[in-house]
């Protein structure tokens, strides 16, 4: 936080949405506050009916929320449905009943400790994504807290206005009016709470997690929000505002032109074609990706619906959602991997391992718990009905490895023969690769399969022996050694040789700075974050396949990520003006 003589403020949050508005505040209470009440004992049974009507007064909220989106904005219902689940699990209800009976005390305040226990629990898990999914626990709790104060009713507003708030929860956000909301920030929230998921797909400039903002600001103040820097000024001076209204108008010409050239095709000078895709992690993320010019999906990670909930997923909830997202992308490929816990993504009541990495993780934690991974790939061919599916399996490292599952894979297609339901028998399956083992064995593993995925994320980790999430070391995780190019290398020409497609989707596909070089490399699909993808297409147009060829045989024969770098640093500013010259904003 910076703050000059006047009394304006400048704070730095978390980019949860892109785009630049300015206006008056409103700032919300949506977070009622409430005091600690010992109660009688004869007063505890009323105390648990009252937790309970507003439980189930929570649950009628949500359910309104979900058939008046449901329609127009299909998409999100999962969003809702989560919360809806979160309700149902017990979760909070359990817990909350629990305390106010063992401590005697009001509702709210046993309801703010069961939070507080939950929010522990959370806060142990390794993986910050997970980690973040208690925003979701928090958000369905203060639903109920505001139905015990009795605040029900949704605010009104006149004029265009930024809110402001602790918090807002995906419900919220999704009610908000574009055309009376010209952005939000609150103080909670983390970049892939669901929250900031459903405001970067609405479009509405957003930034987040800004500490202490409620304290700072108040309704009628006025307010710039910098979504694409996560930067707000609170009650800026005149000059800032100036400056804004011009880069605002500048901003909005960029993101024009990049809506459009993000649906031109993603094709060299020369001919060569390449599929761009996106990763995404839950399904309504699908949106954003074809808004952004995905030909499909090439990496969704479905873990995410394995977290955060005591029992694993059923068939038909699987089905459903694989289905909406395959069918929403039809004819595009919607390339859906299995699951990929274990790792840096252990739900609780995981196995305590030394080298959780190199532990059960991914396709080991399938093959050993055979019947849930059964269940994965039933939903994943009887979604593939609807449109266009590829199953994709996680850290492969051995032959024998992909024919275990592969036989599981075969057994599942017979079962489903014999019972006669419909499904997709044509199903393309491909691996990651992503274990230096499998680069090894790729020429036996493209035999086997439809594709590959090169996973570089886990690739660069096992490689050069560098925990990818270990700031310690993170000056050794270099995408551009020698030995990660080779592999890359090796990989394509085994999977080419075989007359396979190889991918990748790790996060060295969204950096646009190794994209020559990937196109150079033989890669067939790229994958990476939506909003990337009209960067990486721009860059296929304006490349060259057989002078990226010819730099990148050069680049192969270099024995140091050093060497290789000055030549990049270099060569792209001579060959990609417009991404990387004098006058690009990578400068
Ligand atoms: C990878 O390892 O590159 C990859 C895309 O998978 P994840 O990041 O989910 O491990
Ligand atoms: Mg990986």
């Amino acid at each position: 936080m910076s703050r000059p003589a006047d009394n304006s403020i400048e704070l730095f949050g978390l980019k949860a949405s892109p785009g630049i508005v300015m206006g008056r505040v409103v700032v919300m209470d949506n977070q009622p506050g409430w005091q600690r009440r010992r109660l009688e004992p004869e007063e505890i049974a009323d105390e648990i009916m009252r937790f309970k009507i507003a439980v189930a007064r929570t649950e009628h909220q949500l359910m309104d929320i979900y058939d008046q989106f449901l329609e127009h904005l299909a998409d999100y219902s999962a969003i809702i449905n989560s919360h809806i689940l979160i309700l149902k699990d017990g979760m909070i209800y359990n817990r909350t009943v629990k305390i106010i009976k063992d401590q005697r005390i009001n509702a709210e305040w046993a309801l703010e400790q069961a939070l507080e226990d939950i929010e522990r629990r959370f806060a142990e898990l390794k993986d910050l994504y997970i980690r973040e999914r208690f925003a979701d626990v928090r958000q369905v709790g203060h639903r109920i807290f505001r139905l015990l104060a009795g605040k029900e009713k949704e605010p009104k507003f006149s004029g265009k206005v930024i809110l402001a708030a602790r918090d807002f929860s995906p419900e919220d956000t999704l009610r908000m009016n574009k055309d009376m909301i010209l952005g939000f920030m609150t103080e909670m929230g983390g970049i892939t709470s669901h929250t900031a998921i459903v405001a970067r797909t609405l479009g509405i400039p957003a930034v987040i997690g800004l500490d202490r903002l409620t304290d700072m600001v108040k309704t009628g103040d006025m307010a710039i929000i910098d979504g694409g820097t996560g930067r707000v000024f609170l009650r800026p001076g005149e000059d800032k505002v100036a400056f804004y209204r011009s880069y605002q108008t500048r901003y909005q010409q960029l993101d024009e032109q990049i809506s459009l050239f993000a649906h031109l095709p993603a094709e060299t000078i020369d001919g060569l074609k390449i599929e761009v895709r996106a990763n995404i992690e839950i399904i309504e993320e699908y949106s954003q990706a074809v808004k952004y010019g995905a030909m499909g999906i090439g990496l969704l990670r479905s873990e995410f619906y394995y977290l955060g909930r005591e029992e694993p997923p059923g068939e038909n909830f699987l089905v459903e959602i694989y289905s909406s997202l395959v069918a929403a992308l039809s004819p595009y490929p919607v390339t859906i991997r299995t699951l990929d816990l274990g790792g840096d993504k252990r739900p609780g009541r995981w196995p305590d391992e030394e080298n959780p990495a190199l532990g059960l993780r991914a396709i080991r934690f399938s093959l050993r718990e055979s019947n849930l991974f059964k269940i994965q790939i039933r939903a994943l061919f009887r979604a593939g009905f609807h449109g266009n599916l590829r199953i994709l399996l996680p850290m492969i490292s051995s032959l024998d490895e992909l024919l275990r599952a592969k036989d599981i894979i075969s057994k599942v297609k017979e079962e489903l023969v014999a019972e006669g339901l419909p499904f997709d028998h044509d199903v393309q399956l491909g691996i990651m690769v992503e274990v230096p083992s499998a680069v090894e064995v790729a020429d036996v593993l493209a035999r086997e399969v439809d594709f590959f995925s090169i996973g570089t994320n886990d690739l660069i980790q096992y490689s050069m022996a560098v925990d990818r999430a270990n700031e310690n070391v993170s000056y050794m995780y270099e995408p551009l050694h020698p030995a990660v190019l080779r592999m890359i290398s090796r990989v394509v020409k085994c999977g080419h040789d075989n007359g396979i497609e190889v991918g990748l989707c790790g996060e060295m596909a969204g950096d646009i700075t190794f994209l020559p070089l990937l196109i150079g490399l033989g890669i067939d699909e790229l994958s990476a974050h939506p909003l990337v993808i009209p960067h990486i297409k721009k860059i296929i147009r304006n490349s060259t396949a057989a002078r990226v060829a010819e730099m990148t045989e050069k680049i192969l024969a270099m024995n140091s990520a050093n060497e290789i770098r000055n030549y990049l640093c270099a060569y792209l500013p001579l060959n990609y003006s417009d991404e990387f010259g004098a006058g690009s904003r990578r400068k």
